[in-house]
C-alpha cells in the first residue's frame, strides 16, 4: 500500500491545500495530512485542535484521508506511518527554495523517504493561508478560497480578536 503525508500548518486549510490532497491521492492509496504542533518559528492563528478539526472538516467526502496531529521530526513520523514519502505543494519558484532545502535535508535524515511536488490548478497557485488571512483581516470576501465552515470561523476570530 502506497502511503504518503502531506505536512503543513494548515493554518487554515485553503482550497489550495485540498486540491494538493486530491491529486495526491491519484498517486497514492492513501494519504495522512499532518497538521504540525506549534513551533518556535510559526505562531498559528489557529490551535492545533482546531486546524485538525477544520482539515477534518473539509476532508470528510474523501474516504482515502487521514487527518492528525503531528509533532517532532517529520521523517520519524513518516517512518511510523509506514509511509513512503512526503508531499508537498510548490505554487511558484518563492517556494522552491525552502522546499527544496527540506527536501534534501529529509533525505539525508532518511535516505528511503522521498518528497513528491504537486503542483496546484493555476487558479490556487498564489493563495497562501496567510495571505487569506490578511484579506479576511481587512474584511475582503474569502469564501472563493475557503471552505464556507473555514471562512465562517476565519472571520469569528478575526472578530474576536480585534479590539
Ligand atoms: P508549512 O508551514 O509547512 O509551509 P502550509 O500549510 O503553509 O504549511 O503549507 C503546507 C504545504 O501546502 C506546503 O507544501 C505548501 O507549499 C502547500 N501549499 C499551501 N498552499 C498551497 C496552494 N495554494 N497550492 C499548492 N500548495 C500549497
Amino acid at each position: 500500500m502506497k502511503i504518503g503525508v502531506y505536512p503543513g500548518t494548515f493554518d487554515p486549510i485553503t482550497h489550495g491545500h485540498t486540491d494538493i490532497i486530491r491529486r495526491s491521492l491519484r498517486l497514492f492509496d492513501k494519504v495522512i495530512v499532518a497538521v504540525a504542533a506549534p513551533s518556535p518559528s510559526k505562531h498559528p492563528l489557529f490551535d492545533l485542535t482546531e486546524r485538525v478539526e477544520m482539515v477534518r472538516l473539509v476532508t470528510k467526502d474523501l474516504a482515502r484521508v487521514e487527518v492528525a496531529a503531528f509533532d517532532g521530526l517529520l521523517v520519524q513520523y513518516v517512518k511510523q506511518c509506514g509511509a513512503q514519502a512526503v508531499i508537498r505543494g510548490l505554487r511558484a519558484i518563492s517556494d522552491f527554495e525552502y522546499e527544496f532545502q527540506m527536501a534534501l535535508l529529509n533525505r539525508k535524515l532518511d535516505d528511503t523517504i522521498e518528497t513528491v511536488f504537486l503542483m496546484p490548478s493555476e487558479e490556487y497557485s498564489y493563495l497562501t493561508s496567510s495571505i487569506i488571512k490578511e484579506v479576511a483581516r481587512l474584511e475582503g470576501p474569502v469564501t472563493d478560497f475557503l471552505h464556507p465552515e473555514v471562512a465562517t470561523r476565519l472571520c469569528q476570530r478575526l472578530r474576536r480578536q480585534s479590539p
